[in-house]
């Protein structure tokens, strides 16, 4: 018999036996522990992003010596750890956040899980926290949301939010790598993020506090850059605004909004529209909404056509540098038509005011771009229609 330990050991017929070299993740080896009583499901209607959790949890712990232990699909429960803990003096803690859909013919599906593990893989490998085998920890996703199914609320704009996580568990004040940590995948039930229909976004634009900057770690999903945003945060709500436009240099060029990325749409002279995004340069997260969007406004008028878009409507798509400059002076000469925000939680979001300096802009409410975008999205990710593959079953796990 095999009996997985809490260092991510294994004791094999009652005696130890120490691994040689650290053991991969391998989902091939999950001990599955179905919860004995499970939990109501909330009506669709009542759900509130990031409140209910599932039944059930992916765990595994990597230890320096005996590597990844058996992974264990186990119900929901707290985590009991050293005070002294990494996670808890050093932040090392990296997550990422996906949406599992239930399509047409009743099956769970992933939207391009493949991008979420990458990215992942590369926000471990900055903090130095042990690295992962990105395909098992798919695996173990897949077979998650396959205990979870009946968590997925099949009604439109809603789905399954998946919550991978690891922690730096390093019992110790050592300022070093975690070389200790804990794999964990949690589920949340999550309805559309405007339940009153598309409410546009206010943006306050913040320069003096910044998200992110070259060199540092705005690019990787890393738990340490969020908390420094709540206060801004909470002044631009005292302000009267929703969110933060965060800024960044001398030029005071966008870089994202709130924690998503960032688009504006131009109307040209010749009447096609210009659509732009900052470009990756290292201070802004690669999100995997910004990355499908841009791929939609390039294919439509070749190889697709946008909901309520005109066929012969031609979309210029470019990553550019958007200075606040660019963005008042597109307002002042009437060129403004639309400005989004993407990302996994809201998918595409429709920005209305703008505050900067004491000067505002109105950019409307969300424009005709903004909602072919979120239709054929939110489309694509509940399998209504196929588009480059982007959604993958989970019962080939
Ligand atoms: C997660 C995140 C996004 C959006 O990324 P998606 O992969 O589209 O969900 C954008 N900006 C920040 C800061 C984020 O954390």
């Amino acid at each position: 018999m095999t009996v997985p330990q809490a260092n991510g050991g294994v004791v094999v017929n009652g005696s130890a036996q120490v691994v040689k070299g650290p053991a991969p993740l391998d989902a091939s080896k999950t001990v599955v522990t179905l919860a004995e009583n499970l939990k109501a499901v909330p009506p669709a209607e009542e759900l509130i992003f990031g409140q209910t959790m599932t039944d059930h949890m992916v765990s595994v712990t990597y230890h320096p010596v005996t590597g990844w232990s058996n992974p264990e699909i186990k119900p929901y429960a707290n985590i009991s750890l050293d005070p002294a803990c990494s996670i808890f003096q050093y932040s090392t803690s990296v997550f990422e956040g996906m949406k599992a859909y239930v399509g047409p013919d009743g099956k769970p599906r992933l939207f391009r899980p493949e991008m979420n593990m990458q990215r992942m893989k590369r926000s471990v490998a900055r903090i130095a926290l042990p690295a992962f085998d990105v395909d098992e920890l798919l695996k173990l996703i897949k077979k998650l949301v396959a205990v979870e199914s009946r968590w997925i609320p099949n009604v439109k704009g809603h789905s399954l939010y998946v919550r991978p996580t690891i922690i730096g568990t390093r019992p110790s004040f050592g300022v070093r790598a975690s070389d200790h940590a804990i794999l964990y995948v949690i589920c949340s039930p999550t309805g559309p993020y405007f339940r009153t229909g598309p409410k546009p976004v206010s943006l306050y634009a913040v320069g003096e506090q910044v998200r992110s900057w070259p060199g540092g770690t705005g690019e990787f999903k890393l738990s340490l850059n969020y908390a420094p945003t709540f206060w801004p945060q909470q002044l631009a709500a005292e302000k009267g605004y929703d969110q933060c436009l965060w800024l960044l240099g001398e030029d005071q060029h966008i870089t994202e909004a709130g924690a998503m990325n960032f688009f504006v749409v131009v109307k040209r002279d010749d009447g096609d529209l210009d659509v732009f995004t900052p470009p990756l340069d290292g201070t802004i997260l690669p999100g995997l909404t910004r990355a499908s969007v841009l791929r939609l406004t390039v294919a439509h008028g070749e190889t697709t056509t946008l909901p309520n878009l005109a066929h012969s409507l031609k979309l210029h798509t470019s990553e550019r540098r958007i200075t606040m400059v660019d963005l008042f002076s597109w307002n002042d000469a009437g060129k403004l038509a639309e400005i989004f925000l993407v990302g996994t939680a809201a998918v595409v979001a429709g920005v209305g005011r703008v505050g900067f300096e004491g000067r505002e802009l109105d950019a409307g409410a969300m424009g005709p771009v903004a909602k072919a975008l979120y239709e054929r999205l939110t489309d694509i990710q509940e399998g209504k229609v196929e588009f480059e593959g982007w959604c993958v079953h989970v019962d080939d796990a």
